[in-house]
């Protein structure tokens, strides 16, 4: 029986990886039954709303999607679907690994986790302007709002995670020194939760713009990371950068009853159409999906193939320094293996 997944190809660049990543997860041999549907700017044009029922009706039935970046406009404009989604299917963890694949910098063997709340703090949605006199805009709410049975859960599965791929340490990541309240109920539930683990794993806090700091300076002193959904979706990008950019950096949207597998990047508006952009991080989303399904040899393939691709045959496409094409990156992976 073929999978049962729904495949968004997304905005800018996500078609173009989506193809790419499609040969790739073909010349596995695992078969699916893609259900495609199209959310975000491509449904504005084609349908004059971003995020249509059928995409929604499409994710609960298949509970799995694989999907492209999609576009959200900065400042006024719809609200982001990429946010929208997570809330719809409770996808409360956002897991975001980050490992060395070729030497980048002074960094040739990182492997790192990111593990970010993916629903509560300042992404909640609360937000508004107050008139004063003639100024509608004139003073700018948005509210964090983290309950504490959402930091309980984010913080058990970063937890959870460690104990089941033999990790040694989480380390909290917070801002409990000036938000005493929404960052300083997550490291209180952090230290909890920490304290059930003592002896199995490790659990060490800093505050987020030392983090930071040390994630440029030392990022080998970091294991797990687990933080609230700003911090996470601002540290994720770097450390993207500490390994070679975005082309390189998959993630798992996961909640109890579905997973949605995307790249960390964005649309990339600079590079798309162009038939450049490296495919690589929806690829190795598609590799945490194939385990989410439970194919763990196809997942292992086809991560181990992407990586032989870039070190042993030396296909790279333009952000990793290489000419290939994102047709050509995929035709190689795809070789590797068959
Ligand atoms: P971006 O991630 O699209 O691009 C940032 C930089 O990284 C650009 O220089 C881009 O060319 C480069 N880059 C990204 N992906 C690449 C790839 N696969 N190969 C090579 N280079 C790559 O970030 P942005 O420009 O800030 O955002 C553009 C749009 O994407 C915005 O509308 C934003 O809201 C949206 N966005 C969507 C998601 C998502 O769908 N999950 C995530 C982030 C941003």
């Amino acid at each position: 029986m073929p999978y049962s997944v729904t495949l968004i190809p997304g905005d800018g660049v996500g078609p173009e990886i989506t193809d790419a990543t499609l040969a790739v997860l073909e010349a596995t041999g695992i078969e699916f039954a893609w259900d495609r549907q199209t959310a975000g700017a491509t449904s504005i044009e084609r349908r004059g709303e971003p995020l249509p029922h059928p995409v929604l009706e499409s994710i609960r039935m298949t509970r799995v999607a694989l999907k492209g970046p999609l576009e959200t406009p900065i400042g006024g404009g719809y609200r982001s679907v990429n946010v929208s989604l997570r809330k719809e299917f409770n996808l409360y963890a956002n897991l975001r690994p980050v490992r060395s694949i070729v030497p980048f910098r002074s960094y040739a063997d990182l492997d790192l986790i990111m593990v970010r709340e993916n629903t509560q703090g300042l992404y909640a949605g609360v937000e508004h302007f107050v008139q004063i006199g003639g100024d509608p805009h004139a003073v700018a709410e948005s509210v964090a709002i983290n309950t504490r049975e959402g930091c309980r859960r984010i913080l058990r599965f970063a937890f959870e995670y460690a104990v089941h791929h033999g990790r040694d340490k989480v380390t909290l990541v917070h801002k409990a020194n000036i938000l005493k309240m929404v960052s300083g109920l997550f490291l209180e539930e952090g230290r909890a939760i920490a304290r059930e683990y003592a002896g199995k794993v490790a659990c060490d806090e800093k505050i987020i713009d030392n983090a930071a700091m040390q994630l440029v300076m030392n990022p080998e002193q970091f294991d797990v990371i687990v933080t609230t959904n700003m911090f996470g979706d601002i540290l994720s990008d770097e450390m993207a950068g500490l390994i070679g950019g975005l082309g390189l950096a998959p993630s798992a949207n996961v909640g109890e009853e579905v997973a949605i597998f995307e790249a960390v990047h964005g649309t990339a508006p600079d590079i798309a159409g162009k038939g450049v952009a490296n495919p690589t991080a929806l690829m190795l989303s598609a590799a945490m999906m194939l385990e989410h399904l439970g194919e763990l040899d196809a997942g292992r393939r086809v991560r181990e193939a992407v990586i032989a691709t870039i070190c042993d045959d030396g296909v790279k496409t333009g952000d990793l320094g290489g000419k290939a094409t994102t047709k050509e990156f995929a035709k190689a992976v795809a070789r590797r293996l068959k």
